[in-house]
């Protein structure tokens, strides 16, 4: 396969899902709290940002049922007893903004979204594999290439 390397050197800057619109929680928030926004968003993983919006972390409902899992039921009292901190994910894909299509198309591999930070931590957004395999497409069939703001996917889809 002869893949571009405009396409492939290109900066990943339109693609990227604005933070304004990425459902997130937040360190610190109670287990039920992040289930409630899980549930309602319709994803299964959102990422974890502290006050400063610096990202540490991602909580999936199986993150949170695995941590709740008793040995014959989900014993959803000791929901109580822990924070997102204490069952996010800390080892996450994580890019910058300057960062090249090529690094987006290699972690989207193993994982459905890449958080976007700037210089300092500070959460910028989410790059869905949806949108990077949409370019892809659009690539070869020689479309044009939709803005990220066109691409905000429908939750129950996912
Ligand atoms: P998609 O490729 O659109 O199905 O998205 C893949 C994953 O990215 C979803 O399962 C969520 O974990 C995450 N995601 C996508 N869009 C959003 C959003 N607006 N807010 C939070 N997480 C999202």
């Amino acid at each position: 396969m002869n893949l571009d390397p405009q396409l492939l050197h290109s900066k990943i800057k339109d693609l990227v899902i604005a933070s304004t619109k990425v459902a997130h929680v937040q360190l610190g928030n109670s287990l039920e709290h992040a289930l409630l926004v899980l549930i309602k968003s319709g994803y299964s993983a959102i990422p974890v940002l502290d006050h400063s919006y610096r990202l540490h972390g991602h909580v999936s409902t199986t993150n949170i049922m695995n941590k709740i899992l008793g040995l014959e039921r989900f014993e959803y009292e000791k929901m109580a007893d822990y924070t997102v901190d204490q069952v996010m994910t800390t080892k996450i894909a994580r890019m910058k903004d300057s960062d090249e299509f090529l690094k987006a198309l290699e972690l989207s591999i193993n994982h459905p979204f890449i958080c976007i930070e700037d210089e300092n931590g500070v959460f910028q957004g989410i790059l869905t594999r949806k949108s990077i395999l949409a370019l892809v497409y659009r690539h070869f069939r020689q479309l044009p290439y939709p803005a990220a703001e066109n691409q905000v996917s429908s939750p129950e889809a996912t």
